[in-house]
C-alpha cells in the first residue's frame, strides 16, 4: 500500500495506460543545441528509470523563425532525426514514455527572424516581430504539423503543443498581441482559430494512437489577457480538435507576477486548474511549485487535477517517483525552486543542471562510482560544500567524519532559511541531515577541530566557509551589526535601517527586515500581495486594485558603491522579483554612494553627484560580502598536511550554494 494512492493510480489514455499520475514537465537542458545527444539520452533515460509516468522534452522549434533563439534545436535534418531516435530508444529501453514539446516562440524569439500575428514587440526581446500574412500563417501550421509527424516517426510517444506562457499560439489569442482584422484576428472565434487548427491538423497527421498534450494558458497575468469565458471556449474547441490531455500554463513570460520562483507558495495555482475540472472529458494536468509527493498527492486528492506536472523536481532527483512509491520520501532531493542552475543557466546559454544535484544533465561525466580503495575521510565544515562532499564520499563507500563547530548542520543555508520566501531551505538542510545519517557519516557537531585533531585521516577536506567582510566603516557611534547578527536573531534592528551592500545577502536582509509574516506561507496573502485574482471574476487573473503588499514594519534603505542599478547581478530569472518585492515595501535602493561614517545621527554618505547627506537610521546592517575562513587550511599547510579546500574557504567571491555543492560533489567523486 502506497502513502500516495492518488499519485500511483494508473491513467488510461485509451491506446496507452500511464503507470502513475506524474508528468515530468518540459525543461530545456541546452544539450540539444550542443548536439550532445549521448548526454540527452542519458539524462532522459535516467529519469525514465526513476519511474515517472510520462516525460515532455524541452521545447523543440518547428522551424527556424519559431526557435527561441537562432540555432534552436528541432527535427530538421536526418541527423536531428537520428539524434531524437536515440533519445526515444534510450527512454523506451528504460521503461519510460516521452513526448516532444513543439515550441514556437513567436515574438518571444530572440532573433531578427521572429514572426507574430501583429508587429507588436515584446518587452522581453529586443527584436520586433514581422507580421505574418495568410501564407505565412499556413506555413507555421504546416511546420508544426510536420514537427509532430516527424516526432512520431522517430519514436516519440506523443507531442506537447505549447499554447501558453505567451508564446506564438498564445499571441494569437489576445488583443494585446493580435491586432489583425482578417480570419485570424478580431473576434475571439477568429483569434483562437490558429491553436485549434494546429491541434486539428496535428491529430489528423499523427492518427489516434498518439498522445497529444495541449499546454493551455489558464491565467495570462498580463493586461488584456484572456477572460475565463474565452479560456473555456478555447478548451471546448481544442478538446473537439483531438487533444488527449490539457496541461496547465500559468502566466506569460512578460507577466510581472512570479509563478515558479521559490517565494511562490507551493501549489499556488492548483486552484486555477481545478476550475477546469468537470468541464472537459479528458485528463487535466496541474503544475507550478509542486515539489514533494505530499503536495502532489494533496492536489490530486482534492480534485484539482487528474495528473501533476513537475519539471525542476526531476532535475533535483530523477528517482522522485521510485522513492515516493517505496516510502522513502525523506530521501528525495528537494527542488528549492531557486532557478540558479536550471533556468538561470538556460537564459545564460549554459547547460542546465541543478544546485542540489550537480549530476543533472551531467550523468555521463559526473559519476559516483564505488571507491576502489576505502579511505578515512575528514570533512571540516557542515555547510553546503562540506555536506555535499561528505554525502558523496560516503555514498561511494568511504568512511567519512564530518566536523562542525556549530550545533547543527547547514552553515550559511541556515541563514538563507530565515529569509521570508526562502522557506524551502529548511527542507534542503533537513534533507542533507537525513542523507548524512542514512549514508553513515560520523557527524561531530559542536567540535572546533584543529589541525592536530585531523591526524590519522587519509584525506582531509576543509570546507570552513566564510566570514562576513568588515568594510572598515568609520564608526563613531550608532548601532552597527552584521547580517549574521540579524538573521540569527542575535541582534534586533531598529525601525529605520540602512543596509550596506546590495548583493544577494543585502537583498535578503532587506526582505527579512521589511516582512512580518512571510506570504509564501499563506497563499491568500501572497495572491493579494502580487495582485492575483480569480480569473473567473477578473480578466487575465489580475486584481483591479493591483498588488497589495503588507506594510513594512521598518523603513529600509539599501546602498552600494557601484553606480549600476542595485540588484543588477541577481539571478537572471529571479532578480526582477527581488527588486519588485523591495519596491513594494518602499525600500530605497541607492547606488553610487561613498560611506563617510556612522554615528548616533545615522549613516553619513556622499552621493555620486558630490552631495553629502545624513541618512537618519537606528541600525546599520553590514552585508558587504564575505572573506574565506582559511585558518584551518593555513594551519594544515604550515604543518605540511595536504588538504582539499572547497566552497567559501576556497574562494569567497561570488560564492553561492550551487558552486559549493557542485565543488564538494565533484571532489568527492574523485577521492
Ligand atoms: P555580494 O553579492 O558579493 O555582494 C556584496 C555587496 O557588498 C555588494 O553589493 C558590494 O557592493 C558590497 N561591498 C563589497 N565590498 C565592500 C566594501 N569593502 N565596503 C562596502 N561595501 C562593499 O555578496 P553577498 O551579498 O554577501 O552574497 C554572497 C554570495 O551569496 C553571492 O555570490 C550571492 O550571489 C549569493 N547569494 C545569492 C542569493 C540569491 O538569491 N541567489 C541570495 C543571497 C546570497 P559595492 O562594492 O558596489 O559597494
Ligand atoms: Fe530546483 Fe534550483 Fe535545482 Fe533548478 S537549480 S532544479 S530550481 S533546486
Amino acid at each position: 500500500m502506497t502513502d500516495y494512492p492518488h499519485l500511483f493510480r494508473p491513467l488510461d489514455l485509451g491506446h496507452v495506460t500511464l503507470p502513475n499520475r506524474v508528468l515530468m514537465g518540459s525543461m530545456h537542458t541546452g544539450l540539444e543545441e550542443l548536439g550532445e545527444f549521448d548526454r540527452v539520452a542519458a539524462y532522459y533515460a535516467r529519469r525514465a528509470e526513476g519511474g515517472v509516468g510520462l516525460m515532455v522534452t524541452g521545447g523543440m522549434a518547428p522551424n527556424r523563425e519559431g526557435g527561441v533563439l537562432p540555432g534552436a534545436a528541432g527535427l530538421f535534418t536526418d541527423q536531428d532525426m537520428a539524434n531524437h531516435g536515440q533519445v526515444c530508444r534510450a527512454v523506451h529501453d528504460a521503461g519510460g514514455r516521452i513526448a516532444m514539446q513543439i515550441l514556437h516562440a513567436g515574438r518571444y524569439a530572440y532573433s531578427d527572424a521572429c514572426v507574430a500575428p501583429s508587429p507588436v514587440k515584446s518587452p522581453i526581446s529586443p527584436f520586433p516581430p514581422a507580421e505574418l500574412d495568410e501564407d505565412g500563417i499556413e506555413k507555421q501550421i504546416a511546420d508544426m504539423v510536420e514537427a509532430a509527424r516527424r516526432a512520431k516517426s522517430v519514436g516519440y510517444d506523443g507531442v506537447e503543443i505549447m499554447g501558453s506562457e505567451g508564446y506564438f499560439l498564445n499571441q494569437f489569442l489576445v488583443t494585446h498581441t493580435n491586432k489583425r482584422q482578417d480570419r485570424w484576428g478580431g473576434s475571439y472565434a477568429n483569434r483562437m482559430r490558429l491553436p485549434v487548427e494546429v491541434v486539428r491538423r496535428v491529430r489528423e497527421a499523427v492518427g489516434p494512437d498518439f498522445i497529444l498534450i495541449y499546454r493551455l494558458s489558464m491565467i495570462d497575468l498580463v493586461p488584456n489577457g484572456s477572460t475565463w469565458d474565452e479560456v473555456m471556449e478555447l478548451v471546448q474547441a481544442i478538446e473537439n480538435a483531438g487533444t488527449s490531455i490539457f496541461n496547465t500554463g500559468i502566466g506569460w513570460h512578460e507577466a510581472r507576477i512570479p509563478t515558479i520562483a521559490t517565494s511562490v507558495p507551493r501549489r499556488a495555482f492548483a486552484w486555477v486548474t481545478k476550475k477546469l475540472m468537470g468541464h472537459v472529458s479528458i485528463p487535466v494536468i496541474t503544475s507550478n511549485r509542486i515539489n514533494t509527493p505530499e503536495v502532489a498527492e494533496s492536489v490530486l486528492a482534492e480534485g484539482c487535477a487528474d495528473m501533476v506536472s513537475m519539471a525542476r523536481p526531476f532535475l533535483a532527483d530523477p528517482d522522485f517517483v521510485l522513492k515516493a512509491k517505496a516510502g522513502r520520501s525523506r530521501e528525495i532531493a528537494p527542488c528549492i525552486a531557486c532557478n540558479q542552475a536550471c533556468l538561470d543557466h538556460t537564459f545564460e546559454m549554459k547547460v542546465a543542471t541543478c544546485l542540489v544535484n550537480p549530476q543533472a544533465a551531467h550523468e555521463t561525466e559526473l559519476v559516483y562510482s564505488p571507491a576502489g580503495v576505502v579511505k578515512k575521510v575528514a570533512v571540516v565544515g557542515a555547510g553546503p560544500a562540506g555536506m555535499s562532499a561528505a554525502m558523496v564520499a560516503a555514498e561511494r563507500g568511504h568512511k567519512v567524519t564530518l566536523f562542525d563547530k556549530a550545533d547543527e548542520v547547514g552553515g550559511q543555508l541556515n541563514m538563507a532559511k530565515m529569509v521570508p520566501g526562502k522557506e524551502e531551505f529548511h527542507g534542503l538542510v533537513r534533507w542533507f541531515a537525513d542523507m548524512l545519517d542514512l549514508r553513515g557519516v560520523d557527524l561531530r557537531l559542536g567540535v572546533a577541530v584543529s589541525a592536530d585533531g585531523l591526524a590519522g585521516f587519509d584525506e582531509v577536506i576543509v570546507a570552513t566557509g566564510v566570514i562576513p567582510r568588515d568594510p572598515g566603516l568609520v564608526i563613531e557611534g550608532g548601532h552597527v551589526v552584521t547580517y549574521v547578527d540579524i538573521l540569527t536573531g542575535r541582534e534586533e534592528a531598529g525601525e529605520r535601517v540602512a543596509v550596506i551592500g546590495a548583493g544577494g545577502i543585502g537583498f535578503d536582509v532587506s526582505e527579512y527586515l521589511t516582512t512580518d509574516e512571510s506570504p509564501t506561507e499563506d497563499l491568500d496573502a501572497w495572491l493579494e500581495e502580487w495582485g492575483v485574482a480569480d480569473p473567473g471574476a477578473h480578466r487575465s487573473g489580475l486584481a483591479p486594485e493591483g498588488p497589495q503588499p503588507a506594510a513594512s514594519p521598518r523603513k529600509v534603505s539599501l546602498f552600494q558603491r557601484k553606480s549600476e542599478r542595485p540588484g543588477k547581478r541577481l539571478g537572471k530569472t529571479t532578480g526582477w522579483i527581488h527588486r519588485a518585492s523591495l519596491q513594494m515595501k518602499q525600500v530605497q535602493m541607492v547606488g553610487g554612494v561613498t560611506y563617510d561614517k556612522v554615528d548616533a545621527e545615522g549613516l553619513h554618505i556622499t552621493r555620486q553627484d558630490g552631495t553629502s547627506e545624513i541618512v537618519p537610521v537606528d541600525t546599520v546592517v553590514l552585508c558587504a560580502g564575505q572573506l574565506s575562513e582559511r585558518s584551518l587550511a593555513d594551519a594544515l599547510d604550515a604543518k605540511g598536511v595536504a588538504c582539499h579546500v572547497i566552497g567559501g574557504a576556497d574562494v569567497a567571491a561570488e560564492l553561492d550554494a550551487k558552486r559549493a555543492i557542485g565543488q564538494g560533489a565533484r571532489l568527492a567523486a574523485e577521492l
